[in-house]
């Protein structure tokens, strides 16, 4: 039997070389591999993938809206959302979630994205009525939004099965899910963390459902929050598993627990070198998943950077409004200029992407970079600003549509 660095080395090889890992595997690797090998294993992939444009890293331009803070399921981790009866709850209208559709449109934003709690009296009909409104008025617009939690919970709302759910929030805009609600999907930590939230093999069984109704979707997980590092890897198996069947997944991206204002209160956090650790483990386990982006918004600029360098094409987003991770401590903010430097002080051309990862324009030459300084993450808040929203005692529901 090979010794374990030989064995190592070999599976590491392996993989730089496109070969697939197994979970057995793949756990030695992120446990016991040196970081720096590992790292360089993730870029060879990363390089053979995308021969030819390997010297790019990509971002996107989007808004985070949200419509309501009111949820009934009550995550550990979260520092969001607000119970039905709390006098903390709002919605924001309709008319609002469109002027801030528009204000996207202007800064050159070309994606938005809806996250909100799992409010008791929002179904299919909420979301149908809201992605049609936007559409009509912005057809341009990408709704890159949602995931398996909200369709479950819609879908139980409505008292249709999520198949009907997906087709019609589909049929009405949405274009494709944006993966929220993974959060860990191995049992153990997910009922330690969201006990309240459908089982991981639910998640995976929604999302299986809308990729073979042809709604593609990225997905995430939660890291830092007293998973081990099995069931780090078991959370890589299950989305290679699917992804094996359906191919839907578009992207992958961990983020890190942040630890302020939540049930949790900070008793784990993920380091940086499990982060990056994590990121080249991904790129090389997810053979069959395209994208892998780092996180700046959780871990920092500079961690950020390095993902680039540890298997990560992908850099996020200039997100104009965020309000989920940030209510929970994450402090980073970073405005146009600053990420394509980002980029660029990585040692790679910055690329703006749109949903799909087509390139709309590469930043070849730093003498035609964008100054605009508006367009920037964090232009609004709703930790900052009360527009638009209503208080507790006055939420309604949106007129169903038709
Ligand atoms: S993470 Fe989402 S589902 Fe969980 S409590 Fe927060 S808003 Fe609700």
């Amino acid at each position: 039997m090979a010794n374990p660095t030989s064995r190592l080395t070999a599976a590491l090889d392996r993989a730089a070389e496109g070969g697939r890992i197994t979970p057995e595997e793949a756990l030695e690797l992120y446990r016991d591999a040196p970081l720096h090998a590992l790292g360089q294993a993730a870029d060879a992939v990363r390089r053979r993938r995308y021969a030819g444009r390997e010297n790019l890293a990509t971002y996107i331009i989007e808004r985070n809206i949200n419509y309501t803070n009111v949820c009934v399921t009550a995550c550990k981790f979260c520092a969001f959302y607000a119970p039905p009866k709390s006098e903390a709850g709002w919605e924001r209208d309709l008319e609002e979630i469109l002027r801030r559709c528009g204000e996207t449109v202007e800064l050159g934003g070309t994606q938005i994205m809806f996250q909100g709690g799992h409010h008791p009296d929002h179904g299919v009909e909420y979301y149908e009525r809201m992605f049609s409104e936007i559409k009509k008025a912005y057809p341009e617009l990408v709704i890159h939004s949602l995931g398996a939690s909200e369709v479950a919970h819609m879908s139980k709302v409505s008292e249709v099965s999520p198949e009907e759910a997906v087709r019609r929030i589909h049929e009405a805009g949405l274009d494709s899910f944006a993966g929220a609600g993974a959060e860990l999907l191995p049992e153990r930590p997910r009922k330690a963390i969201a006990p309240l939230k459908e089982s991981g093999e639910r998640w995976l069984e929604i999302m299986e459902i809308a990729h073979n109704l042809g709604v593609e979707s990225t997905t995430t997980m939660l890291m830092g929050t007293g998973e081990t590092n099995a069931e780090r890897i078991e959370h890589l198996r299950m989305i290679r598993d699917v992804q094996d069947r359906t191919g839907g997944f578009r992207a992958f991206i961990p983020y890190t627990y942040q630890p302020e204002n939540n049930a949790l209160k900070g008793r784990t956090q993920a380091t940086s070198l499990e982060y990056l650790r994590l990121i080249a483990l991904a790129r090389i386990f997810l053979d069959n998943v395209a994208h892998i982006q780092g996180s700046w918004l959780t871990t920092g600029k500079e961690l950020g950077q390095l993902t680039l360098h540890y298997g990560a094409d992908d850099l996020g987003s200039v997100m104009l409004e965020e309000n989920v991770v940030s209510s929970a401590g994450a402090k980073h903010r970073s405005n146009l200029p600053e990420l394509i430097e980002l980029i660029r002080g990585s040692d790679r051309v910055p690329a703006q992407r749109n949903t799909t990862y087509e390139i709309l324009r590469v930043h070849d030459d730093p003498a035609h970079d964008p100054v605009d300084e508006k367009v920037v993450s964090h232009l609004s808040s709703t930790v900052d600003s009360g527009e638009g929203i209503r208080k507790r005692r006055s939420l309604k529901v949106l007129p169903t549509a038709g």
